[in-house]
């Protein structure tokens, strides 16, 4: 008899009318964690958080109980972009993305790591590693911990293979060693994205041979959240188009051997799959968290 997991649930949720609403949905949902935005996902600057706001959040915070709280940073930032201008934006965006989430107490900010853009791959590389040194020089000492997340591998953007990712850990690593033990820094594996990008997990043996390749690249300790989402798309198709869980492509049996991995137990598994309209979204999560629930189970 196998234990029964630890499951550590939550959704990405909307932070329309305050940050805190997010939190207060997510217990509304029955949530154990959440994912959200700490800034307009559109737009390259924002005014400073007030103390109201970031009073607000921590209260809210220790009234639900939510743990741990990830947010995810916006979509325009590239920190390997061939334009010049765009890539220091992108930078000076993620600096004050990680900046919020100190202030709120955030634990953990979502990266997508970047597109090459025809730069090429090493390029790509070394401008993210970059743009990464400079933002952990920039705050020595933070309790958030910035995650790289796998990608589905869509046009050149870099994190869709665990080698890939583990060439940019190991290159900020480098600039730190001695105490790279501290580096804050870890992955984010998004369940869609992966199965996207090639690796299949719907058998037993294919999800241990993908867990055992991240362990050997990157190292299972590096795992920290887990983003679960199925896929509208077929393996290895190279495009990221999330489906409900075990509607899609992975299917039950490849959340089966996700969900029941004694190694990820406890690990926070946050949705973002389609909202829908009914219920402002809230619906379709529930389903979707129920689903995770059952399948854990079995
Ligand atoms: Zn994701
Ligand atoms: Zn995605």
């Amino acid at each position: 008899m196998t234990k029964k997991p630890k499951l550590t649930l939550g959704s990405h949720l909307s932070i329309a009318g305050g940050l805190h609403n997010a939190l207060t949905a997510a217990r509304e949902y029955r949530c154990d964690c959440v994912q959200l935005f700490v800034a307009n996902q559109r737009q390259w600057k924002h005014p400073p958080l007030t103390a109201v706001q970031i009073d607000d959040f921590k209260q809210t915070r220790e009234a639900t109980g939510i743990s741990p709280v990830v947010a995810h940073s916006s979509y325009l930032i590239n920190l390997c972009a061939a334009n010049e201008d765009t890539r220091k934006k992108g930078i000076a965006a993620l600096m004050d993305e990680y900046g919020r989430c100190g202030e709120l107490g955030v634990d953990y900010l979502v990266l997508h790591p970047g597109a090459h853009v025809g730069q090429g791959e090493a390029v790509g590389t070394a401008k993210i590693v970059e743009a990464l040194e400079m933002l952990f020089t920039a705050y020595p000492d933070p309790d958030c911990q910035l995650l790289l997340e796998t990608t589905a591998g869509q046009g050149s953007c870099l994190g869709h293979t665990f080698e890939q990712l583990a060439n940019i850990i190991n290159g900020v690593k480098r600039q730190w060693r001695g105490h790279e033990g501290n580096l804050p820094l870890g992955v984010c594996l998004d369940t869609c994205h992966v199965f996207a990008a090639g690796y299949d997990f719907r058998t037993p043996q294919g999800y241990e041979k993908m867990i055992s390749q991240f362990d050997e690249h990157i190292g299972l300790s590096l795992l920290k959240v887990i983003h679960a989402n199925d896929s509208k798309t077929e393996l290895n198709n190279h495009v990221d188009r999330h489906e409900h869980i075990g509607k899609g492509h992975i299917g039950r049996e490849g959340f089966i051997n996700l969900l029941t991995d004694e190694r990820i137990n406890g690990l926070p598994i946050i949705l973002e799959t389609p909202k829908g309209k009914s219920k402002g979204g809230k619906e379709m999560d529930l389903l979707n968290l129920a689903a995770l629930r059952r399948l854990a189970r079995l």
